[in-house]
């Protein structure tokens, strides 16, 4: 196969969204010339193959797929056979060969048998049809396959209409929702992250089954409820999931200190509450998942610090909060204490008289790789709370802040002219408390007067604050 194949379906019309725009066509799909040739190997070996799943579903849609699936009748081994660079993934019965610099996943058909722990199948089946394959996944749009048999002219295999709720804009359940649910709660979740990534509405009674089944979800492993979380937050406007998780009950199971903003009053925007806040702030964030998750979580405080009106102290309490729930997530460490960190200082107030020895000391203290996510958090903060993005002045912080991390200026002990050796060598000086509080007093005076930054200068001010005695403090030493 050459040149990327466009596929056509005669019978089914492309739909108008809701925004009046109209949506490339359903029922039409351009297969990459490299899928195509897989396609065709597999056939060619005598092999039944198809392309699957949410490649097809985002190509139907004109959207671009993250990664193209195939499957097919053939085993592991077969498969392997016909491919011979290819790596067989034997936990997932999933064969990866690289092609024209590409990765693709062929899977052998399967079959799911009995769940009983609601979220993993206690045994996965090879199966002899596409037709079995396409009914164990979870939504229509997403069980709909395109190819063939050897010498078959290929064509959609759609047994549950997918194309039909695709033109639509429609996320179904295959078969009883209530059941699929109950064999894995994941897809509840899957659900709300599709309906916002896609811009699609769930079926009356598939969102009727999620607010029957939502408690499922206390069973699921963090990690699985992370990396969904993370997609929903990648949607244009991840408001639209998150509401659809709170409406259906699932927030509540998942992450119930959010769902406990729903109905806290503040004086922000007329007529809003906390919840909402929350969700416009998220909806504001620059698409990249620390600031998302960052703006999510950046309020978890308010709710247990509510007093007389006010929130005391909410971004310390909140930053704990939530470095626990993205812990009880699975999420990697780094994104756990970023994410607390960002959560922590967001209720800064700059104010225009600061001195430049002030931006200084705001940078040492945020973390020079940390001042452009925290500003991209009070932006969002600000979105939320109805004012414009740079209230507070933020525009002019990030300029001097750029001013000073331009110049190279000492934020901390790392840049400054001397070190710990430096001051035992000149002053005889044993390693200490005295050390380590004279390296402090150098920094801080260096972060107000970036010209002390000399060697000698240090090493002069230093013998002066020992013969002071200015650094023997009351404490304990
Ligand atoms: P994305 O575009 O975000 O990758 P996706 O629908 O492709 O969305 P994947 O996790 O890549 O999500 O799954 C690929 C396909 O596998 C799905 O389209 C669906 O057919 C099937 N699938 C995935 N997860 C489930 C599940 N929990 N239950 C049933 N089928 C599933
Ligand atoms: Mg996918």
């Amino acid at each position: 196969m050459t040149g990327s194949q466009p596929v056509r379906d005669k019978a089914t019309h492309g739909g108008r969204s809701k925004s009046g725009t109209t949506p490339p066509a359903p029922g039409r799909a351009e297969i990459p010339a490299p899928v195509g040739d897989l396609l065709a190997t597999l056939q060619r070996g005598g092999q039944a193959a198809y392309v699957v799943g949410g490649c097809l579903r985002d190509a139907l849609l004109g959207r671009e797929p993250a990664d193209w699936d195939l499957t097919t009748d053939a085993p592991p081994e077969r498969i392997q056979a016909l491919f011979p660079r290819s790596i067989y993934e034997n936990r997932f019965g999933t064969v990866v060969v690289r092609h024209a610099g590409a990765q693709y996943e062929i899977t052998t058909f399967r079959r799911d048998v009995s769940y009983s722990d609601h979220r993993h199948p206690d045994a996965v089946q090879f199966g002899t049809s596409i037709r079995e394959d396409l009914a164990r996944r979870d939504f229509t749009v997403n069980a709909i396959a395109w190819g063939g048999r050897p010498a078959e002219e290929p064509a959609f295999i759609d047994p549950h209409s997918g194309r039909h709720d695709l033109a639509r804009r429609l996320l179904r359940a295959v078969g009883d929702p209530d059941l699929r649910f109950g064999e894995d709660a994941l897809r509840m979740i899957r659900a709300v992250r599709l309906a916002a990534t896609l811009d699609f509405q769930i079926d009356p009674a598939t969102a009727e089954a999620i607010g029957r089944n939502a408690g499922l979800a206390a069973g699921l492993s963090g990690e699985r409820v992370f990396a969904e979380l993370l997609k929903l937050l990648a949607a244009p406007a991840p408001s639209v999931g998150l509401r659809l998780m709170e409406q259906t009950g699932l927030l509540g199971v998942v992450a119930p200190d959010l769902a406990r903003q729903h109905g806290i009053e503040q004086n922000k925007a007329d007529g809003e509450d906390l919840w909402d806040h929350t969700l416009r702030t998220v909806d504001a964030a620059p698409n990249r998942s620390l600031i998302r998750l960052a703006s999510l979580l950046h309020d978890l405080g308010k709710s247990d610090t509510l007093a007389d009106g006010h929130f005391h102290g909410h971004e310390t309490v909140g930053a704990a909060m939530a470095r626990d729930y993205l812990a009880g997530l699975h999420a990697p460490r780094a994104l756990q204490e970023r994410v607390a960190h960002l959560v922590a200082h967001h209720m800064f107030s700059y104010e225009p008289k600061w001195t430049d020895a002030a931006i200084r000391r705001f940078i040492g203290k945020i973390g020079p790789g940390s001042v452009d996510d925290l500003l991209a958090l009070r932006a969002a903060d600000n979105e939320g709370s109805g004012l414009p993005a740079d209230a507070g002045h933020l525009a002019e912080l990030a300029s001097r802040i750029q001013a000073e991390l331009a110049a190279h200026v000492v934020l901390g002990r790392d840049r400054l002219a001397v070190d710990g050796d430096d001051l035992m060598a000149e002053l005889d000086l044993p390693q200490g408390r005295l050390l380590g509080r004279l390296l402090d007093d150098l920094t801080e005076r260096v972060i107000a007067e970036p010209a002390l930054n000399d060697r000698a200068i240090l090493i002069e001010m230093a013998r002066q604050s020992i013969s002071d005695g200015r650094l023997l403090d009351n404490r304990t030493s």
